[in-house]
């Protein structure tokens, strides 16, 4: 098939992806992390789980991207960096820091991750250095380049701080849960998350272009609803939870 057609088809699918995950993840909570539970088949170390999955966004992002035209203009060039910034530590440095004993991950879950990430890397890669991305040095100044570097920045900082209190709740070796405090903590169940949607949000808005968009979308269709089930986990575990907290959006959902 023509790179141009593969890139389309990838495109449609990452907008399929969306539309599917959304609704039926507000039924089926995703069986991992606090909702693992049996009956989703064979599983593997966690630690291996999320190396596995998010390898496609670091190494496959990276080969189709320098196989592009563009690959060496600044635009393009400055929000592959913003990409790999996020993905190196999500895939080689943030699984050795989990902590927790027999902590696994069922092969579904990593699979589908697996599925996803070969798409999503792909069409991301693709329309930043093969077009139809921005490649005009003048984007640089743009309000929509500026503000979503900024919003992916502020995304940045709010999620590997939340995942670094959550992360802080537990002693090497120990497991089970805490309420959590500190920085969003206090507002939402999932600030993890909320730092995670400003990201890829502010990707979008900086990269402009229908392959950044589909997974902005996607994430919010994919956490928008596990925050849902974090929250009602937390108050059906922790009589005492805060009442005032929120799911995802300090103060309003
Ligand atoms: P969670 O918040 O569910 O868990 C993160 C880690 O903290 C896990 O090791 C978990 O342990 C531990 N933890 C969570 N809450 C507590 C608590 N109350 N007390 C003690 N330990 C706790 O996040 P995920 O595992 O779902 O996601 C991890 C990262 O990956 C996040 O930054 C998230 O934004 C990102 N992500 C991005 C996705 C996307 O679509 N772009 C999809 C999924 C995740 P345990 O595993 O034992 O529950």
């Amino acid at each position: 098939m023509h790179p141009e057609s593969l890139f389309n088809t990838g495109l449609v699918m990452m907008f399929v992806f969306s539309l599917i995950t959304f609704p039926v993840l507000f039924f089926v909570t995703a069986p991992y992390g606090r909702h693992r539970r049996p009956g989703w088949g064979p599983e593997i170390p966690d630690t291996v789980g999320w190396i596995v999955q998010e390898s496609p966004s670091v190494v496959l992002f990276a080969v189709v991207f320098f196989t592009g035209p563009n690959a060496t203009q600044l635009v393009p060039l400055l929000l592959f960096a913003l990409w790999e910034a996020h993905y190196v530590q999500r895939t080689f440095v943030f699984p050795f820091l989990l902590r927790g004993k027999g902590r696994m991950a069922p092969v579904t879950t990593v699979g589908l991750a697996v599925l996803f990430n070969l798409v999503n890397a792909s069409v991301n890669a693709y329309a930043l250095s093969h077009g139809p991305g921005v490649t005009d040095y003048g984007w640089v100044h743009d309000p929509r380049f500026i503000a979503g570097v900024a919003l992916f920045l502020v995304g940045y900082s709010v999620n590997r701080h939340s995942d670094a209190v959550l992360r802080a709740l537990r002693k090497p070796g120990e497991s089970g849960y805490k309420i959590p405090d500190g920085g969003l903590h206090r507002y939402v169940a999932s600030p993890n998350y909320f730092g995670e949607i400003l990201e890829w949000t502010g990707f979008a808005l900086a990269a402009w272009n229908l392959a950044a968009l589909s997974f902005a979308l996607f994430t919010i269709a994919n956490l928008a609803p596990r925050a849902r089930s974090h929250l009602r986990w937390y108050r059906e575990q922790f009589p005492d939870y805060p009442r005032t907290r929120k799911a995802l959006i300090p103060g309003l959902w």
